[in-house]
């Protein structure tokens, strides 16, 4: 059964239960409205009492008289009974009760034909319909009731009277309009009503599917944050933010905060934009005791009380970034003294190259190698021989500037790329390597002396390859050698030359 149908006729809810929560729910209404009708009809026909002193001396006044009384008494009485009413069925078994004693009594006070009899007669039929708030079933029961009642009082004392047809075609038509009347109002009523249930299911509906997703929100295991679009200001963020991040709402207003890197957010944000969601967004986050995390973020777009907002998640992958840079590291570098591998040398050569062709600028390079490296070996053993690997990384470390490259390439060889250097430049950095060297003392090895030989080629970026210069560095460190060691050679043609021969 449809709960707000409406019946055709009465415009009352076809369904029972709704038809009793209506009246129930208007039950404070409807008795302040009945009692207002019972102390007016009070009031009113004590009023009336005193016009009918007019009949003082006529017979009708011994009929007057008591029916008059017999209102005023029930009205009281009823004024009474329906304070005690708890229920709208109670209330209305009252204004029935009310209906038939003044409906009977005011037959009787309309026989005496005045002219106010007539205007009674109409009048009490449409109070019955308009003013009594029963329901649609007993208001055409005491309607009808109360205009028989007018009829018979108003033309039983005289039944041949002329007006009588005219005046029971014009009840009838006033019963018609007022059932009309009463349907349409009973109709608006309702729909008004169920418009406001409706309203009011769509409201608790609404609250509770807020409650739920506040619940959601707060117990979902991975940070959560949302954040205005515009300044970055943060609205709302979940338990697991507060815990991860270590901040109550009163410290982190806005998420920039968070970020280590100052244009992370720009960056984010542009990402953002072009692609309308954010998937898989690497950066670093500040924790509240200051320790910086890796996080990936994924957000998306809300509304988020009338803002522009931003959701997003962060999910914390500091354990798998520290693998990936120490595989990183372990591809790339040389355990023993932590330089580059010839590998990471050769990308990084590669890329510096290009960058000097962009730029016009000049690049050297320069082989190194341990003269008598074996013979460390064989005297002081493995672990001496490993130490002077280590100390020589540490010197380049120490001679050489941040934008230089040097990589372990071979057992005791190394190379060394010096951007922005040009040859003369080079020989002195390779002679200032070469004579430090030939300062350190070897740890366990008394005055063993240390040198090594360095071979040095300029690289025209405009037409060299890597390997090139590799290899003229390589005919230099081996012309060194030859030399008797402990020197640098410059690459020329002249070597090629005398390597070949
Ligand atoms: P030259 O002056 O002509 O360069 O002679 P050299 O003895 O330095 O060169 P050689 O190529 O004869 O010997 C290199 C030695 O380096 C051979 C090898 O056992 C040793 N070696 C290679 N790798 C390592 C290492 O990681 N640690 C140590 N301690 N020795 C190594
Ligand atoms: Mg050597
Ligand atoms: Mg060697």
């Amino acid at each position: 059964m449809q709960p707000f149908r409406l019946s055709s006729l009465g415009g009352e809810f076809t369904c029972p239960a709704t038809e009793k929560a209506f009246q129930e729910e208007r039950f404070p209404e409807t008795l302040r409205h009945a009692r207002l009708l019972f102390l007016a009809s009070a009031v009113l026909n004590t009023l009336f009492f005193l016009s009918d002193w007019r009949f003082y001396g006529d017979p009708h006044f011994w009929i007057a008289g008591p029916a008059r009384s017999a209102v005023v008494a029930i009205s009281l009485l009823c004024l009474a009974l329906v304070a005690r009413t708890a229920s709208f069925r109670q209330a209305q078994r009252v204004m029935v009760l009310w209906q038939v004693i003044s409906g009977a009594s005011v037959g009787l006070l309309v026989s005496s034909h005045s002219e106010i009899a007539l205007f009674v007669v109409v009048v009490l039929p449409a109070i019955f319909y308009l003013a009594v708030p029963t329901s649609f079933r007993w208001t055409l029961i005491s309607g009808i009731g109360c205009s028989l009642m007018m009829l018979a009082g108003f033309l039983l004392p005289e039944p041949d009277s002329p007006t009588a047809p005219g005046l029971i075609l014009a009840m009838l038509m006033l019963n018609v309009a007022l059932i009309l009347v009463v349907s349409r109002s009973n109709r608006l009523r309702r729909m008004e009503w169920a418009a406001t249930q409706a309203e009011r299911r769509l409201k608790d509906e609404l609250a509770e599917s807020r409650a739920m997703f506040e619940k959601m929100f707060m117990a979902v295991p991975v940070p959560l944050l949302v954040t205005s679009r515009k300044d970055g200001k943060l609205l709302k963020f979940n338990d697991a933010a507060k815990t991860y991040f270590g901040k109550e709402g009163g410290d982190l207003t806005y998420v920039r905060d968070l970020y280590v890197e100052p244009d992370a957010r720009t960056k984010f944000l542009n990402e953002l934009a072009e692609q309308g969601r954010v998937s898989g967004f690497e950066t670093a986050v500040r924790l509240a005791d200051g320790s910086t995390r890796d996080v990936l973020l994924s957000a998306a777009p809300v509304n988020y009380a009338g803002h522009g907002a931003v959701i997003a998640s962060a999910v914390d992958i500091s354990s798998r970034k520290a693998l990936e840079r120490r595989l990183e590291q372990l591809a790339t570098t040389d355990s023993l003294t932590g330089l580059s591998n010839r590998g990471h040398f050769t990308h990084v050569a590669e890329v510096e190259m290009e960058r000097s062709r962009r730029y016009g600028r000049t690049v050297s390079l320069l082989m190194v190698d341990i003269d008598h490296f074996k013979k460390i070996n064989d005297t002081y053993g493995h672990m001496t021989g490993d130490w002077v690997l280590s100390a020589f990384a540490r010197l380049c470390r120490e001679c050489l500037r941040q934008q230089d490259s040097v990589a372990r390439f071979g057992a005791e060889e190394f190379a060394i790329l010096l951007p922005e250097t040009d040859e003369l430049a080079a020989v002195a950095v390779a002679e200032r390597l070469r004579s430090s060297v030939s300062a350190l003392q070897i740890e366990g090895a008394g005055n063993m002396p240390l040198s090594v030989s360095i071979g040095i080629s300029g690289i025209d970026v405009s037409e060299d390859t890597l390997s090139d210069a590799l290899a003229r560095a390589d005919t230099a460190l081996y012309a060194a050698k030859r030399q008797g060691r402990n020197c640098v050679v410059f690459y020329t043609d002249n070597l090629r030359e005398i390597g070949a021969a």
